[in-house]
């Protein structure tokens, strides 16, 4: 157990922002023969090769083509996950010179727990752009300062009295963090000038960036026999690591896929998102450089399977009542599928058989999630995937508590039994 938790935290450190995360996915599979292909290139596939690109730098795909047909039942196989994590990101001109203070403008991205986010030393990481060799196409670098570098102080106790019943947080007014405290020269323009500084640019180069802010402290193994996981961004790193070392182990027939998604955090609408063309893209460009026609490709979705891979609901102990009466999740207690009638969650009857029986052939601890009645819960990438390439897909992931606060917690069993649901399907042989 200990070298999955290690392999986990190691690969969550060196992936502070979606970008960073595609970068040491790509770095991952590298090490094991997957060969780089350029998105917008012209490809030339071979049977018995494994691939991976990146799509808008954020995004990930990986496949690895076995040797038989890729149009027989059964014989096309995904994973998906996501790359980005709730927080925040930091808007242009982000510098606030309040008496001698630097504080810096932000807005929020997806629905983080704003006051997990208080009093910790955090840093930032992402892309910033400069002028390339024409307008049209500009030179991107990925900084990340991985130093503690701003914080979001909260308000004292002595001026707030009644902070214990519960703070309503405004991002605009309470959430902008404190970087730096002037001796009397203050300029507006700090935050540029550390930016390109860091970049190894000058400011008059600097165009544009998307940076976001992350705990600066790392994650730790935990509890009195290390049976749990403390970490930032456990959503969604758990399942980027599972479907990249899942990949790297397959070698099965058909086609087997890992689809790394951007912005499921703020609903996937994006080009580097779940719910644009590029996964149905993808199956065509592959379909295709093999040989096969339109049917062939329809043929391979139609009998496929895919597993959306995200974190789910474990049951907390101190409130168990938010959790449906029937089915009970616990930390430890394996995989989770997740099913939901209004279909937020992506499932049908014969998916989960399917995983079911993919966990009991293999050994593999699974339980059961489903929302309360009364509670909308969650949604992720799973349903809107599947409208984009129709195939039959579930929900799985392993169960967490504190899900969007800056620091989450998980079982420290449940990853390998992740690890082992993802690589059985891609190396099932039906009969
Ligand atoms: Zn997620």
């Amino acid at each position: 157990m200990y070298s999955e938790v290690f392999n986990l935290l190691d690969f969550i450190r060196k992936s502070p922002s979606p970008w960073h995360t595609a970068v040491t996915a790509g770095a991952s599979l590298e090490d094991t023969a997957f060969s780089e292909l350029d998105w917008r290139g012209q490809w030339s596939l071979e049977p018995g090769k494994s691939y991976f690109t990146k799509v808008y730098g954020s995004a990930l795909f990986a496949f690895s083509i076995g040797e038989g047909s890729l149009i027989g039942k059964n014989s096309l196989r995904l994973a998906a996950a996501h790359t980005d994590f709730p927080g925040f990101r930091i808007k242009p001109t982000a510098g606030i010179i309040k008496d001698d203070y630097g504080l810096l403008n932000i807005e929020g991205y997806g629905g983080a727990i704003l006051y997990s986010w208080l009093d910790r030393p955090l840093s930032v990481a992402g892309k910033v752009v400069i002028q390339g060799k024409d307008a049209l196409n500009p030179d991107v670098r990925l900084i990340d300062f991985a130093r503690p570098l701003i914080t979001i102080p909260s308000l004292a106790i002595h001026m707030n009295k009644k902070v214990n019943d519960g703070i309503a947080l405004n991002k605009q007014r309470d959430m902008l963090p404190l970087a730096a405290v002037f001796d009397g020269v203050a300029d507006k323009n700090f935050w540029d000038e550390i930016i390109a500084a860091e970049a190894g640019i000058s400011t008059d180069e600097l165009l544009s960036y998307e940076l976001n802010i992350y705990p600066y402290e790392g994650g730790c193994q935990m509890g009195i026999a290390g049976e749990l996981i403390s970490s930032p961004r456990l959503d969604n790193m758990t399942s980027v690591v599972a479907c990249v070392e899942a990949i790297k182990q397959s070698h099965g027939n058909g086609l087997n896929v890992i689809a790394l998604f951007d912005n499921e955090e703020v609903g996937s609408r994006t080009k580097q998102g779940a719910a644009s063309a590029n996964l149905m893209q993808l199956l065509e460009r592959i379909y295709e450089c093999l040989g096969y026609n339109k049917t062939q490709l329809w043929q391979g979705i139609n009998g496929g399977f895919m597993l959306s891979v995200d974190v789910a609901h474990g049951m907390h102990p101190n409130h168990p009542d938010k959790s449906d009466p029937t089915n009970k999740v616990l930390l430890n207690g394996g995989v989770v599928i997740k099913q939901s009638a209004s279909q937020s969650y992506a499932s049908d009857a014969e998916g989960v058989a399917i995983v079911k029986s993919l966990c009991r052939e293999a050994g593999i601890a699974f339980q059961q999630y489903v929302n309360r009645a009364d509670m909308p819960g969650g949604a992720t990438l799973g349903s809107i995937a599947s409208t984009q390439v129709p195939i039959r897909t579930i929900d799985v992931g392993v169960p967490i508590l504190g899900m969007h606060s800056a620091r989450e917690v998980m079982g420290a069993s449940d990853q390998n039994a992740l690890f082992e649901l993802i690589r059985t399907l891609f190396n099932y042989t039906a009969v």
